[in-house]
């Protein structure tokens, strides 16, 4: 794990990155949110990372995150970003502010069931699969205006907006190619007013693409290693 000094210059400069980047898209870098990713980080690089200025966390696993938020409650907005277990969903709610992975109708009814049960509604982005590799999560672009539309008649779901993870691949076409199917999905979703509300969010970009993300109109970036430095899986 790299030290508190280093997590502190790494939000620094990941801020830099971010407004640089909106500044070369004629954008305004308020408007893009960074979500520090801390999955395998232990929760002192949390607290450092929250101390440097950041407010939002992303966990993508949801025991995992259980364990950190019992240390550390709500000290910052926590995103669930990895993939969610329809049998995690309950666990998921008791502390999740935002699902950015919801990918299926299936998921999305057992959200619905446990926010009434639970009494709370939730924010939740749909998490699009944008490219071909078979290791993804996400629903098919294609299918995606249909989900959006039956999240609409779901009144604990507060949809914002669409997720996706690039391509990887250093091929820069290839990722932004990714970025621009999210970005006109949600247009023409929006366009087409699929959902009552319009949606704002496009979660697009991590520690190595963030930047092309920001440019293709990005407004949640999901930064992990270029905060926290490279994942240790053995601890
Ligand atoms: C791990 C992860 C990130 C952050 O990845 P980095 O490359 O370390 O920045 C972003 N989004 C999701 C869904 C992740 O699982």
């Amino acid at each position: 794990m790299v030290d508190k000094e280093t997590i502190r210059r790494n939000w620094e400069t990941v801020k830099e990155r971010v407004a640089a980047a909106a500044q070369r898209a004629g954008r305004n870098p308020e408007e893009i949110r960074i979500v520090a990713v801390s999955k395998t980080v232990p929760v002192s690089g949390i607290r450092a990372a929250v101390e440097a200025g950041a407010s939002h966390i992303g966990e993508n696993r949801v025991q995992e995150a259980w364990q950190k938020y019992q240390e550390l409650g709500k000290i910052a907005t926590w995103h669930l970003v990895g993939h969610l277990q329809t049998n995690k969903v309950k666990r998921a709610l008791e502390f999740f502010d935002v699902i950015q992975s919801v990918d299926s109708l299936h998921l999305a009814r057992e959200i619905q069931r446990r926010c009434e049960q639970l009494d709370r509604e939730v924010e939740v982005l749909v998490e699009v699969k944008t490219s071909d590799e078979p290791t993804k999560f996400g629903i098919a672009p294609e299918e995606t205006a249909e989900l959006v539309a039956a999240i609409a008649r779901l009144p604990r779901l507060h949809l914002t907006g669409l997720m996706t993870v690039g391509k990887f691949t250093p091929v820069e076409a290839e990722v932004r190619k990714c970025f621009r199917t999210l970005a006109r999905l949600r247009e023409e979703i929006n366009r087409q007013q699929i959902y009552p509300e319009t949606l704002v969010h496009l979660s697009m970009g991590m520690s190595g693409d963030f930047e092309w993300a920001i440019e293709e109109g990005a407004t949640i970036v999901r930064i992990g290693t270029a905060i926290f430095g490279p994942r240790d899986y053995s601890a």
